[in-house]
């Protein structure tokens, strides 16, 4: 039986809307061909990767998680209005933030460095999996500072995490922490100590990437500068642990900086020049990808972050 050349568009539309869900997926622009998508929930790619001169420069997000109550981790030492201020001023709520952990991977082109380890190995894998390296490549672990969520990723099941890799830390750090004793050095350092290497400031991991002693969150704490043909970056790890309550206002007392005096001359020491000479830094607490410039503004500073400068060294 055939339908009728005659038959209008609205008695074709009728006769569409009668047909099974099957029949009607090829109903047209105007039919409803599937089932509404699901809720997918927040997401974004968990590496970013970019060109640094001769280098390949990697962020890692190996977790990320809200918290409650800010303030008192990043201003311990100003007023709820103060805090509140600031962050409204910022578009940020004053009551709750969220945090990023970011290992970093530089591809030196003769060496594959990994910059802290996370908190555990499976999230900082997962990453490193999706930048496409597998663990056996890494050639070099690079530790900031002793914190659990730096050293957590080191080994996975009783095992060396990296198993053909060489390690580096600061050695004021590394004998801070062995004479303190901590739990967490001791299960997830320890192990490495006959294959580490221990640097003071300006210490060489591998050309191109040299330590800065930046103490104050821990006694030994060490970010590092990364230079390739003439362009720079530094990973500044834990010295500006916020975007806003850190780097905008360097003085605020952070509850994990264990020196919050040295922390806090640190910080404005550290901001000051990558403002004056206009460095890029990645910072392992950044919200993700973690990379960014700073510039001076009123008596601390803006951390503006990287849209595509990066895109255009290819
Ligand atoms: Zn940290």
């Amino acid at each position: 039986m055939h339908a009728s050349l005659t038959m209008t568009r609205r008695g074709a539309l009728l006769a569409a809307a009668a047909l099974p869900a099957a029949a009607a997926l090829s109903a047209g622009p105007h039919g409803r061909a599937h089932a509404a998508a699901a809720m997918m929930g927040g997401g974004f790619t968990p590496f970013h990767r970019f060109r640094l001169g001769g280098f390949e420069v990697t962020t890692l997000l190996a977790g990320s998680r809200a918290i409650d109550n800010p303030q008192g981790i990043f201003g311990l030492n100003v007023s709820a209005e103060e805090f509140a201020a600031v962050s409204a001023a910022h578009f940020l709520p004053a009551d709750r933030s969220q945090n990023f952990f970011t290992p970093t991977v530089v591809n030196t082109g003769a060496e594959l460095v990994l910059f802290d380890t996370g908190l555990a190995a499976p999230a900082t894998q997962a990453a490193l999996a999706a930048a496409g390296y597998a663990p056996g490549q890494v050639d070099v672990v690079v530790l900031s500072h002793m914190h659990g969520d730096h050293i957590g990723g080191m080994r996975h099941e009783g095992a060396a995490a990296y198993p053909n890799a060489r390690y580096v830390t600061g050695a004021v750090e590394h004998n801070h922490w062995t004479a303190a004793g901590n739990e967490g050095f001791v299960n997830n350092v320890v192990p490495f100590n006959d294959q580490m290497t221990f640097l003071d400031d300006a210490g060489s991991v591998a050309p191109g990437i040299t330590a800065m002693a930046l103490p104050g969150h821990t006694p030994g704490h060490m970010g590092y500068m990364v230079e390739s043909e003439g362009a720079r970056l530094v990973l500044m790890a834990d010295a500006a642990n916020h975007y806003v309550w850190s780097v905008g206002r360097p003085d605020w007392e952070v509850r994990f900086d264990a020196d919050k005096a040295q922390a806090a001359a640190t910080r404005r020491r550290l901001l000051g020049m990558l403002a004056s000479e206009r460095i890029p830094v990645i910072g392992y607490h950044m919200p993700f990808p973690a990379i960014g410039h700073v510039e001076a503004q009123g008596d601390g500073f803006r951390y503006v972050p990287a849209s595509y400068q990066f895109m255009l060294a290819g």
